[in-house]
């Protein structure tokens, strides 16, 4: 960013701004100054662009006015969020004593201190976050030669680390797509960091990483948590300490501090899952669709949860599928058993449907961050975790146990010492928006607090009162009890009276606190205190603040009891998301269509009737509006014996679509979810390899073609007996001879070494020679028919290959030219008839078999030419031509070429 002005004979409070500066050069210091957060110099003209803010200036500094912009306190919020959305960090700089403070310890201003730096992997508010998605901060540290990665959501405390080889990187970059990644200096340039650029934050490394990891979790060894490497450990440390830098150092330590509520970091070495590269993530359009946008994605069409939990924990079980069968088996046993017993799955999810997000709230709390509502979050959240467990527990009574998974969850759904009644209790009906409102605790639950309310409401009252008892006692009937800005409550009476009293004041108050204190003589009136007096004064003055303060302490003891019982909490609000998933799962097959996949471990791979969700619900949303019909359902088989299938066919006419759905099909199953088609038997997958769509790596640079290539090269190195590999059009980023004879080395490759199971769609009709030669290759293709001179596709895949190149009817499908389509088939004619004069390619590497059969210059030209260039030559008459006619002939000609 651009230099600021030297610090030199600042005022003393911009001197605080250049220090919480120098700090945090990278972010925007946002400066306290009473009910504003104040922006200066370079701060203030960015972010007032940002923000649409007005800059003005405030005082001068080394002879130039300060450019300055502010945002209220009370709005700060939102500010903050669409400053993070802009890719800024903001540094708060908090005023840290009251000016009574300062003044008395004779400082030229407040103290002022960086208490936060909001970053966009460690926001914990409401309006920062995606509900749906968890906000990872990603950090990545080097040990032993080895990775380490370790994600943390500070918003829900879930932390995770494991250790991987650098080629990793991107598949778990894709799999998180952390909102912010934290690394080393020296690894900034890291290949796989570059689509992050943006969200890239740097931390060096501390000394001790296990040491700090026990200290912060208060125990003497981590291996109750499991067993981490050295690179695993450097991680998480590297992630603790950007924590504590951000959250103002408050980590750990005393109990009911504020600081951030972790769980203790979970090692996924061991936890095994289905391996999927960045490529194929973004191919299958899991979380996301090709374009970014989580519309039209694998998640939005299958997602039925009913809370952003649920939401966020399906995410994050299709963005990491398992390869256990049995602990595939319990979510599917979970989600049969619910489709057969719709009742029970009904009361769930109704008790499901607006349930808060307690595990944010949770969260908020543990940061003292929190507002009233977090507090109802927990209340409420409780609530229906209570009903969903008598739900369940009835079930369970009635008929055979629950499985596993759903009895686990009704056991975690009633934490102990649930602070829910007590919660009940205290909380009021109607709560504030924020703390500092009060009024959010319920009349009836502290004694103390309904005094000092009673008091602070009933002010008028109580000087009636005092105003009779002192009339009677005085004996002036005319006394009358007024508020003055200065001298607080005073007794007023007419000068008369007033003379009277102070002659003879009556003798039986003397030494009593009713006693009449004389304060003030004005031209008609004489104003009186009394003990009485001053002391209800000095009430009814601390009244008000008590009352808040009193408020103040009953939400924090209610913050303890919720943070006590944070673990239960933690608990509840995961089986509460467990149960979402299935139920969900379970509506989604409930509407049909949808079955339980039988998981085997042969590799076998057999779906009757499968379907493509994203592209079934688009058709279904376009129903009516277009003349598209319904989704055509398509079986596979892949199992032994015809482990790979080439299909052909003509551009739109389904193959994109059938190769995901196939992929797909198993992200859904070993997600564990029911999956689109009549039936299904799965071998289980190691790892899944899907290139369909775009391959541009415009951001990266790499041609289409080199991005290809990695890719398939990447399937070729890692790909196991076990994967499944969907492959669409190998080598059509290059010339055709090139593309077909890489497409038909892979397709050997991925049969006889390999021995995967695949779906290989290609344009090249020459590569079904190959389903001769290769025992295990099945042809197949896209069905399309003729109707009346139109192309109708059927999306229906057939045996065998595909008989007849349908690309002219689709071009003119496509509104190209009639007199472009009639020359494309003349083209076409000639080439087939050239390609007749080949030598037959069913044998082996025929492409290679000589120089002669390249299609250059050597390749024989048949008679009567079908060169373009030939032809424009032929329809050109030189004689009538003027000179500039023949130079833009001469140009067409080149263009040509
Ligand atoms: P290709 O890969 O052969 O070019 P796509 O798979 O992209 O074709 O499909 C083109 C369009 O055809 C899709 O956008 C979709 O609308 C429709 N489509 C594909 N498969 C089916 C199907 N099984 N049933 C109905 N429509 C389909």
């Amino acid at each position: 960013s651009r230099p600021f002005p030297s610090p030199e004979g600042a005022t003393p409070a911009l001197a605080q701004w250049f220090a919480a500066k120098q700090a945090h050069p990278d972010a925007l210091v946002f400066f306290r100054m009473g009910d504003f957060f104040e922006l200066f110099f370079d701060d203030a003209a960015r972010a007032g662009e940002a923000l649409g803010l007005a800059v003005s200036h405030r005082g001068e500094h080394r002879g130039a006015p300060v450019p300055m912009a502010g945002v209220p306190v009370h709005a700060m919020e939102n500010y903050l969020a669409r400053l993070i959305r802009h890719g800024f960090r903001v540094a708060i700089c908090e005023q840290r004593e009251t000016p009574e403070q300062a003044k008395a310890r004779k400082a030229p201003t407040i103290r002022r201190e960086v208490v936060r730096l909001v970053t966009p992997g460690t926001v914990t508010e409401e309006a920062l976050l995606d509900g749906a998605r968890p906000a990872w901060l990603l950090a990545l540290a080097r040990a032993e030669g080895e990775w380490g990665a370790a994600w943390v959501d500070l918003s829900t405390g879930a932390f995770a680390c494991e250790a991987l080889p650098v080629g990793e990187l991107p598949a778990l970059l894709a799999r998180l797509d952390p909102a912010e990644v934290l690394v080393p200096e020296a690894f900034s340039g890291l290949a796989a960091l570059r689509p992050f650029a943006e969200r890239i934050s740097h931390l060096e490394p501390a000394r001790d990483p296990a040491g700090r990891l026990a200290g912060f979790f208060e125990v003497a060894t981590l291996e109750g948590f499991g067993s981490f490497s050295e690179a695993e450990l450097a991680a998480c440390a590297l992630a603790l300490d950007y924590v504590r830098r951000t959250q103002g150092g408050a980590v750990g330590g005393a109990r009911g501090e504020a600081a951030p509520r972790l769980r203790p970091p979970e090692p996924q070495g061991g936890r095994a899952t289905l391996r999927m590269d960045a490529a194929t993530r973004r191919s299958l359009e899991i979380l996301k669709s090709e374009r970014g946008e989580t519309r039209n994605c694998l998640l939005a069409a299958v997602d039925r949860t009913l809370t952003a939990a649920g939401c966020r924990e399906l995410a994050a079980r299709l963005g990491a599928p398992l390869t256990e069968a049995a602990a595939i088996a319990a979510r599917h046993d979970a989600v049969q058993a619910l489709l057969a017993a719709p009742p029970l799955a009904a009361s769930l999810r109704a008790a499901l449907k607006g349930a808060p997000d307690m595990a944010r709230a949770l969260a908020r709390l543990a940061l003292d961050r929190f507002a009233p509502r977090d507090l109802a979050a927990i209340r409420d959240g409780l609530e229906r975790a209570e009903m969903m467990a008598d739900a369940l527990a009835e079930r369970r009574t009635a008929a055979a146990p629950l499985p596993a998974l759903l009895e686990g969850a009704r056991a975690a759904l009633l934490p102990p010492d649930s602070p829910r009644g007590e919660l009940a209790r205290a909380l009021a009906a109607e709560l504030p928006a924020r703390l500092e409102d009060g009024n959010l605790v319920a009349p009836g639950y502290d004694g103390e607090l309904d005094a000092l309310r009673r008091m602070r409401d009933d002010a008028r009252g109580a000087i009636a009162a005092m105003q009779l008892d002192l009339a009677q006692a005085w004996g002036v009937a005319s006394l009358k009890i007024r508020h003055h800005q200065q001298f607080g409550y005073l007794a007023e009476m007419p000068a008369a009276a007033g003379e009277k009293l102070l002659r003879a004041p009556p003798p039986r108050l003397a030494g009593t606190p009713q006693a009449p204190v004389h304060r003030q003589t004005m031209a008609n009136a004489h104003r009186f205190t009394c003990a009485a007096l001053a002391e209800l004064d000095r009430k009814l003055a601390a009244a008000g603040e008590q009352a808040a303060r009193r408020e103040a302490a009953v939400a924090r003891h209610l913050r303890d009891l919720c943070l006590r019982a944070a673990r239960g909490l933690d608990g509840a609000a995961a089986a509460m998301a467990e149960l979402d998933i299935h139920a969900a799962a379970a509506a989604l097959a409930a509407d049909g269509g949808w079955c339980r996949p039988e998981m085997v471990e042969r590799p076998e791979f057999r779906i009757r009737q499968g379907r493509h969700p994203v592209v079934e619900a688009a058709l279904a949303r376009s129903r009516g509006t277009m003349a598209s019909g319904a989704f055509v359902p398509n079986d596979a088989d892949l199992s032994p014996g015809q482990r790979l299938c080439l299909l052909t066919g003509p551009n739109m006419a389904g193959k994109s679509t059938f190769l995901r759905q196939n992929a797909i099909m198993v992200v859904l199953a070993q997600a564990g979810l029911f999956v689109p088609a009549a039936a299904a038997r799965l071998g289980l997958v190691d790892r899944l390899f899907s290139r369909v769509g775009a391959a541009d790596d415009i951001a990266g640079g790499r041609s289409t073609f080199m991005v290809e290539m990695t890719e398939t090269a990447a399937i070729l190195n890692q790909a196991t007996a076990r994967s499944l590999v969907v492959l669409d059009e190998v080598g059509r980023g290059t010339a055709t001879w090139d593309g077909l004879a890489i497409a038909w080395s892979v397709l050997e490759a991925l049969h006889d070494r390999i021995r995967c199971r695949a779906v290989f769609a290609t344009h090249f009709h020459e590569l079904t020679a190959l389903g001769g030669k290769l025992p295990e290759l099945q042809l197949a293709h896209m069905k399309v028919r003729e109707h009346r001179g139109e192309v109708v596709f059927q999306h229906l895949v057939g045996a065998g290959a595909a008989e007849k190149s349908w690309g002219l009817h689709v071009a003119r499908l496509a509104g190209v030219p009639r007199a472009v389509v009639q020359r494309a088939g003349a083209v076409l004619t000639a080439l087939e008839q050239r390609a007749a004069g080949l030598e037959p390619l069913a044998e082996e590497l025929p492409l290679f078999s000589g120089a002669a059969t390249a299609p250059t210059a050597a390749a024989p030209q048949p008679p009567g030419a079908f060169h373009p260039v030939l032809d424009a030559l032929e329809s050109l008459n030189p004689d009538t031509l003027s000179p500039r006619e023949a130079l833009e002939a001469l140009y067409r000609l080149r263009m040509l070429q």
